[in-house]
């Protein structure tokens, strides 16, 4: 169920597809697609690669929601390129955003963790050195 009403996939199709070289067409050089059908207008025109829906339906429901013509509520405001680069609720599910953001803090805590350990490492060492060597010259 997306934030814009319930989106369902009425049908699929096999069509040639759109990219001339799609490196996921089948043996015929065919590609099956959904069509979600919008449940404000009720007209089937989302088309999706059915390998992509998951993936492609957030946005291609938020391109559709801004220009549908029956659509009464808050539309979808425009994103810039720059920012469609970040996952964001309209590309990943609000978990896997949360899940994401979360590995990169684990990560960032990872990377200083090594960093200090590899500090203390090094100064372990020095000392280590320093003391031996004080040792040998007695
Ligand atoms: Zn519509």
């Amino acid at each position: 169920m997306s934030k814009y009403g319930d989106f369902k996939v009425v049908r699929t199709e096999r069509r040639v597809p759109k990219k001339a070289t799609d490196p996921n067409v089948d043996f015929d050089g065919m590609r099956e697609y959904s069509f979600l059908k919008c449940p404000h207008c009720h007209i089937e025109t989302i088309l999706i690669a059915s390998l992509n829906v998951q993936i492609q339906q957030h946005a291609a429901i938020r391109e559709h929601i801004a220009t549908c013509p029956a659509y009464t509520g808050e539309r979808p405001v425009k994103r810039c390129k720059a920012v469609k680069l970040v996952p964001s609720e309209a590309t990943i599910s609000k978990e896997m955003f949360q899940a994401l953001e979360q590995k990169i803090k684990e990560q960032d805590l990872l990377r200083t963790l090594v960093a200090t350990h590899l500090q203390r490492r090094q100064t372990s060492f020095h000392l280590k050195r320093n003391s031996s060597r004080a040792a040998t010259s007695r």
